[in-house]
């Protein structure tokens, strides 16, 4: 059986890594280098503090895998448990608890807490800044790098192929799905469509209508602190979210909005909003230097949660739409994709199907 994926984040290089390891013949395309997209790009946050059952599955999967694959492709993640917590201000208080007793429901061991106990977590934040806080223990920060550089390798142990620098395109010539990537035609029986923000030109290309919507968001980092902030912290009312790397340097954005363009220019306005509300939540903050800032794309499916599985046209697979969360969902969907193409059915990425 032949594989093409069409991505080389962290979506597309899991379902590649759990193919391989059924002993599917497997290829990666990459049309840039392996961090261009979000998966190169983002926060690191991993919690599984979501509001779906089907995504609180998938997230508690992920945490899971990132344990066993780092020790099995020998790379360390730099991952840290050591808390997700959200802050809310009053508009959003009720928002959050109804959010907590859906999780706890579903057995999430997710707390409320008063802004005094996040204080116990995070000496520095200002209780003034926000009314409630929702503390997951087990969640934390992984850093995105290794993770695509992990999989990478490991993928390639496995016999993946893994092309960076090589845009692909998906042909459907009758019943067959054709690759053409390298000046080459590649003649597979599936193709994996986990191209991020540029799933919906991938799905185009076969006729398959996807729909899903691109957001930017911009993020930076300061220069480094000794390491003394545990949790990720993230303001659901300002959308404001701010962790600690252990290179020392506060690793801080706001949640993305949606674009019409795939263009990852940084802005001085998001700087200054970032500035302004960071240095309320942690008035230490001020007058620290930002040593760099980005922005990265990344792509929401139409109903807001992620698409995975096969579409109308007979393997073509999509395996998108993971939003701002895809480092939290992203590798049980690609264990999830495998097990479908290895064994005909999967029930964890069951409700995700397009
Ligand atoms: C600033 C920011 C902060 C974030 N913070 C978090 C967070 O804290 N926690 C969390 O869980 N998630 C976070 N996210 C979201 C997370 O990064 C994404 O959900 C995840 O990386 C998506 O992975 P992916 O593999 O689907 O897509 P991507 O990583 O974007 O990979 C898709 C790849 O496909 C490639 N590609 C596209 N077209 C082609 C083609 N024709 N041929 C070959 N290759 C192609 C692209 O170059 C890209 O590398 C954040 C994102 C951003 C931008």
């Amino acid at each position: 059986m032949k594989v093409a994926v069409i991505g080389g984040g962290v979506a597309g290089l899991s379902a590649a890594y759990f193919l391989a390891k059924s002993g599917v013949n497997v290829k990666v395309f990459e049309q840039k280098y392996l961090l261009y997209g979000a998966s190169g790009r983002n926060s690191g946050g991993l919690t599984v503090q979501f509001n779906s059952e089907p995504l609180i599955r998938l997230a508690k999967r992920t945490l899971e895998l990132y344990d066993s694959i780092q020790s099995e492709v020998g790379f360390n993640f730099l991952l840290r448990r050591d808390g997700y917590v959200k802050i809310a201000g009053e508009g959003e208080e009720s928002e959050l608890k109804k959010e907590v007793e859906f999780q706890r429901r579903n057995g999430v061991n997710v707390e409320l807490m008063e802004p005094e106990f996040v204080r116990e977590l995070f000496p520095d934040i200002n209780t003034f800044a926000f009314s409630v806080a929702s503390y997951y223990a087990d969640g934390g920060v992984v850093f995105p790098w290794p993770v695509v550089w992990g999989l990478a390798k490991g993928c390639r142990e496995l016999g993946v192929e893994v092309y960076d620098y090589t845009p692909a395109n998906v042909e459907l010539k009758g019943n067959e799905l054709v690759v053409k990537a390298n000046g080459e035609s590649y003649k597979v029986d599936y193709v994996i469509n986990a191209a991020g923000a540029w799933s919906d030109e991938i799905s185009k290309q076969v006729g398959v209508e996807l729909g899903n919507k691109v957001y930017r968001e911009e993020i930076c980092v300061t220069e480094s602190l000794k390491p003394y902030v545990d949790p990720y912290i993230m303001d659901i009312s300002t959308g404001v979210y701010f962790s600690q790397s252990m290179r020392g340097e506060i690793v801080g954005g706001i949640l993305g909005s949606e674009t019409t363009t795939l263009e990852t220019k940084a802005s001085l306005d998001f700087l200054t909003s970032y500035a302004k509300r960071i240095t309320e939540l942690v008035p230490k903050l001020r007058g620290m230097a930002i040593l760099r800032q980005w922005a990265g794309l990344y792509d929401v499916g139409r109903n807001g949660i992620p698409v995975i599985g096969e579409t109308k046209v007979k393997g073509f697979i999509q395996l998108n739409g993971f939003g701002r969360h895809g480092m939290s969902l992203a590798l049980a969907a690609g264990e999830g994709v495998a097990e479908l193409i290895t064994k005909g059915k999967s029930s964890i990425i069951e409700p995700f199907k397009p």
